[in-house]
């Protein structure tokens, strides 16, 4: 029998299959209908949004692999699930939460880190690729999820008040926009600038004190070029928090391999300097060393409350 997720996969596809414009397009076209109630998916009741949003998903990889989006790589439910975990640990006390995704590409990342939330939450999603925020917003919609979208460059002056996490997958390279880039303390002396560490400082800008901001990094974050003064920067307007290796078999290959990084806003609050956890996520399939990282985890938040 089919999954509620599947069934809602199969009947995107079907109707996007159908149509004579490109296939995400047609996702676009059916997602509308749905949401109109002109067409829907047949689905086992009760629907959760878990259910949707991996449906919709299952459905957007389809398209991005038939219109080589290489750009815009779909954050991986693995890493997903992880992210969601930590931030709904790290915002566990609070009565309704604030969260900000600059990069938000298909919002695959962002739904899974709200639908896990056992909170209220509202989010601002920014992302430079107009196909994708259609899609997002879509998305976001069928969920029911509260989410405001800015269709811009995410490094230029962003309009929104600070919020009390962020959470992103950054691009990662060179950013090409150098005048710009010259209103980040992140622009170096000499070359280009990073985009992934112009996003960080961006994303803390927009972070209430006290509140965190949860980035996927390049593993060699802290040893390529400008790395110093992304230290630098980071020592004086940040905690770092910690940094979570994740594990090798996720990626394709050692230059793609990738890090959580956990940086906390400073706050009047906030009088000692706590220790950086420093930990390497096991191999997600493994489920009893997963479940003990999880748990060590969930200990280290408690004892750093
Ligand atoms: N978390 C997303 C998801 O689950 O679909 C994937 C994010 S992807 C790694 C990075 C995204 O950043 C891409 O969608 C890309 O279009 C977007 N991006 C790149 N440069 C940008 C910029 N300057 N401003 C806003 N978005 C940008």
């Amino acid at each position: 029998m089919m999954t509620n997720a599947e069934k809602i996969f199969t009947f995107i596809n079907e109707h996007a299959q159908k149509t004579d414009k490109l296939y995400l397009e047609g996702v676009i076209d059916v997602c509308n209908n749905w949401l109109e109630g002109k067409e829907v998916p047949t689905l086992a009741e009760p629907v959760t949004k878990e259910e949707i949003r991996r449906g919709l998903q299952l459905a957007i990889l389809n398209g991005m692999k038939q219109q080589a989006q290489v750009n815009h790589q779909m954050t991986p439910d693995s890493i997903g699930m992880l992210l969601a975990h930590i931030t709904s640990k790290l915002m566990q006390d609070q009565s309704a939460v604030t969260i900000l995704d600059p990069a938000v590409g298909t919002g695959n990342l962002l739904y899974t880190v709200m639908n896990y939330m056992p909170v209220e939450s509202i989010a601002f999603a920014v992302e430079i690729d107009d196909l994708l925020v259609r899609l997002a917003a879509l998305t976001a919609e069928l969920l029911e999820q509260e989410v405001s979208f800015i269709v811009q460059d995410a490094l230029r002056p962003l309009f929104i008040d600070p919020v009390d996490v962020v959470v992103t997958d950054v691009p990662v390279g060179y950013y090409p926009d150098d005048d710009n880039a010259l209103n980040y303390q992140l622009m170096p002396s000499e070359g280009h600038s990073y985009a992934h560490h112009l996003f960080i400082e961006q994303s803390l800008k927009h972070t209430k004190p006290g509140g965190y901001a949860l980035f996927i990094v390049p593993e060699n974050l802290f040893e390529s070029e400008h790395a110093a003064q992304l230290h630098e920067f980071l020592k004086k307007e940040s905690i770092i928090r910690a940094v979570l290796q994740l594990p090798t078999s996720l990626f394709k290959n050692a230059a793609l391999q990738k890090s959580i990084l956990v940086l906390q806003k400073p706050s009047e609050q906030i009088k000692t300097t706590p220790e950086v956890l420093l930990a390497k996520v096991p191999n997600m399939s493994n489920k009893e060393a997963m479940a003990g990282f999880l748990q060590d985890f969930d200990l280290w938040v408690r004892q750093n409350e």
